[in-house]
């Protein structure tokens, strides 16, 4: 079975600086994948490029449950089916928690208000929230809604989670809540791609690590040996450095 998402010789440029210089990768159904490397070696557009936030060459081909990501009706079939959490939180700060969580399902759905309530209440427990439900964006804690934004994403029932540094905004005693929280998610089966600087979360719940630099991975395997016995110079220096 090829993978969940597959991508082939992904290239992309911004003007005449070439962020991604073909990109190869199968990531498979329930594979939790982090991405590591250097600021600047391309991990954000990666991830970007699978629900096509950032457009990409024609030359390259992204599948996400064998759907391609093009243009036109199929790529409102990949964007719902992947869900997104920032490092910003972006969440609506004119509705409440639980309006921000029932938002898409009823607007893209057409899920009505009583079952989209339900899903909201069943969400917001599992991210440990609930008891904030009826507050403003702006009365939580980053970590809280950091946690929202996870919630939000995950109302949509994706297939495919793409997390892209979702904790580098947060104080550092609120880091572990929403590691947590990504965590459980991890056991539940969902396709997870998670551009991350923490290294122990990788080293704990990822299935495989890839190490980017200038626009191209460098090396990819299983935590153990990534950490353990990198093989390329470029891993074992950026690992001297953050570890
Ligand atoms: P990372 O997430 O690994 O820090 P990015 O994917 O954000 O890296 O960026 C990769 C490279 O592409 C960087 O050199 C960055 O400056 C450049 N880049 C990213 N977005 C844009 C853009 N919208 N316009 C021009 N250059 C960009
Ligand atoms: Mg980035």
């Amino acid at each position: 079975m090829s993978g969940y998402v597959s991508i082939r010789n992904l290239r992309k440029s911004f003007g005449t600086f070439e962020a991604l210089r073909g990109i190869d990768l199968d990531i498979g159904r329930g594979e939790v994948v982090c991405v590591i490397g250097p600021s600047g070696s391309g991990k954000s557009t990666l991830i970007r490029c699978i629900n096509r936030l950032e457009p990409f060459s024609d030359e390259s081909e992204i599948r996400v449950d064998d759907i391609p990501v093009i243009p036109g009706r199929s790529l409102a079939k990949v964007r719902a089916e992947v869900g997104m959490v920032f490092q910003a939180f972006n969440l609506f700060p004119h509705l409440t928690v639980r309006e921000n969580v029932m938002l898409a399902p009823r607007r893209v759905r057409g899920t009505s208000r009583a079952d989209a309530y339900r899903q909201a209440e069943m969400l917001l427990a599992r991210v440990g929230i609930r008891e904030q439900a009826d507050k403003y964006p702006s009365g939580l804690s980053g970590g809280q809604q950091q946690r929202v934004a996870i919630a939000r994403a995950l109302a949509m029932e994706p297939q495919v989670m793409l997390f892209d540094e979702p904790t580098s905004a947060l104080d550092p005693e609120m880091v572990g809540e929403v590691l947590d929280v990504m965590k459980d998610l991890a056991g539940t089966g969902v396709t997870m791609i998670v551009v991350t600087h923490e290294m122990g979360f990788a080293r704990q719940v990822a299935d495989r690590v890839i190490f980017m630099d200038s626009g191209e991975v460098i090396e990819a395997g299983p935590p153990d040996e990534i950490f353990a016995n990198p093989k390329e110079a470029r891993t074992q220096n950026f690992l001297k450095a953050v570890l």
